[in-house]
């Protein structure tokens, strides 16, 4: 049936890069043959799944949203893709994003853009954009995001659907295409809280491939999504995370939801978290600089598709020359070149050492406010979907969309993206709670509450 619907709406979508069918119809018949068999089997054993095109698959294409990698086919599984089969969720397909996961609006994809189902003249958000669209369109029940300062919970939130940051360290980076090693993070992107715990539990816990990966297990996530009450918890809205630039339809439906959370027995605080204020421009400097380190690799010789030079010699700098000029879109050059530049000797405390002192403040802040407060809550986005082309020729514009959701990313903490209701324009609003380091049952169990 979804493969039925994604021949069906994906042609004006486009949320798929590729679309996995024998292999999804393949996985479906044995779930099939082993529970008639009587095997016990995982409660999503049988849903069908997208993964963003980030994510590497064994025998699947798989892109990045990059002309650069057009054609490579992994040796290899992620974890987290390895975990996914294992229980015997059919793999749909690899879901388009921006190019290497660069953007807030899938328009940086090297094969053209995604549409919002809402409204198909408007982005899905990004850089899943991809796996939130076909989420909300009906395509997949489950989808894997990526989240390396929103692309997760962004595109979550303007296109009505949940989505889900775990903490640093909590599911295994252990193939994922790195772009920000210290800020990558895969989690789910669902209809329902509930489903985001269960795939949540399932993708996540200790990876010893992964030497980021937290050896504890997880706390128990389904079990809060289930449990559903706030009575007596103190939830804390940032002060930071709410003033200009956020629209007042937002604002609106963010505050019903705050009304709801007070009913069922929440006490409302306001926080705040100064540092804040400079998370955006810290983000900008240690994320490409982390990007210009990790895209080295793609240079012709150890990844990437190779080009020729047009004309001259043909030694190895300038191949990879021809490759990186041939290979890489705009907006990637952009972050490889601020990347670069952060980390050149002479430049490097005043840009790259500035920005880490600013992501210790922010840590601190975080911290602070969790000594007052269980779970801190903003809007997830400042606005609603917005037009496609609307922001492409102004990064500046198009970085905007993160300022509530890079703060979590920063400092490492998990964060949700949930649904809370159509803005004044009709378009999906989002609802994020952050909370502690490894305490991502505190999301579920206060999302499970407005669901
Ligand atoms: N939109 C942000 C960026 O462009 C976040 C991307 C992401 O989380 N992968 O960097």
């Amino acid at each position: 049936a979804h493969l039925d619907r994604i021949a069906a709406v994906d042609p004006a979508i486009h949320a798929f890069l590729h679309v996995s069918s024998d292999e999804a119809l393949a996985t479906a018949a044995d779930v099939d043959a082993r529970r008639a068999a009587g095997e016990p089997l995982h409660a999503l054993a049988g849903v069908p799944i997208a993964v963003k095109d980030v994510v590497v698959t064994k025998d699947i294409p798989t892109t990045a949203g990059s002309k650069i990698l057009d054609g490579w086919i992994p040796p290899y599984d992620a974890t987290l893709v390895t975990r996914l089969r294992q229980a015997g969720l059919p793999i749909l397909g690899k879901t388009n994003m921006d190019e290497f996961a660069m953007g807030s609006s899938t328009e940086h994809s090297a094969y053209g853009p995604t549409r919002n189902p809402w409204d198909e003249t408007r982005i899905p958000g990004g850089s899943g954009g991809g796996s939130a669209a076909a989420v909300a369109a009906f395509e997949a029940p489950l989808a894997i995001g990526t989240d390396t300062g929103g692309s997760i919970r962004q595109p979550a939130a303007v296109t009505g659907s949940v989505g889900v940051k775990p903490t640093y360290g909590g599911v295994s980076r252990y193939g994922l295409i790195a772009m920000a090693s210290s800020l990558d993070q895969a989690g789910p992107v669902t209809r329902s809280v509930l489903d985001s715990a269960l795939l949540h539990e399932l993708i996540g816990g200790h990876d010893p491939r992964d030497s980021t990966s937290i050896p504890e297990s997880l706390p128990e996530l389904v079990a809060a999504a289930r449990g559903g009450d706030v009575a007596g918890m103190r939830l804390g809205v940032v002060s930071q995370l709410s003033g200009d630039g956020y629209e007042p339809g937002v604002k609106a439906r963010f505050d019903d939801a705050l009304a709801l959370l007070a009913d069922a027995g929440a006490e409302i605080v306001e926080v705040s978290c100064p540092s804040f204020d400079y998370a955006l421009d810290a983000y900008y400097l240690i994320m490409p600089s982390e990007a210009s380190s990790n895209l080295a690799r793609f240079d012709g010789m150890r990844f990437g598709a190779r080009t020729l030079p047009d004309e001259g010699p043909v030694t190895a700098e300038r191949v990879m020359a021809a490759t990186r000029g041939a290979g890489f879109g705009p907006e990637v050059k952009r972050r490889i070149m601020l990347g670069t530049y952060a980390l050149s000797a002479g430049y490097y405390d005043a840009y790259y050492g500035s920005a880490q002192k600013v992501r210790t403040l922010i840590q601190r802040d975080f911290a602070a406010a969790f000594d007052k407060v269980d779970v801190l809550v903003s809007p997830t986005s400042p606005t609603t979907a917005f037009e496609l082309g609307a922001k492409l020729d102004d990064p500046m514009a198009m970085y905007l969309n993160d300022v509530a959701t890079i703060p979590a990313n920063l400092a490492g903490v998990p964060g949700i993206s949930l649904p809370s209701g159509l803005s004044s324009d009709g378009l999906p609003a989002g609802f994020q709670i952050l909370g502690p380091a490894k305490a991502d049952d505190r999301l579920y169990r206060v999302g499970s509450v407005l669901e």
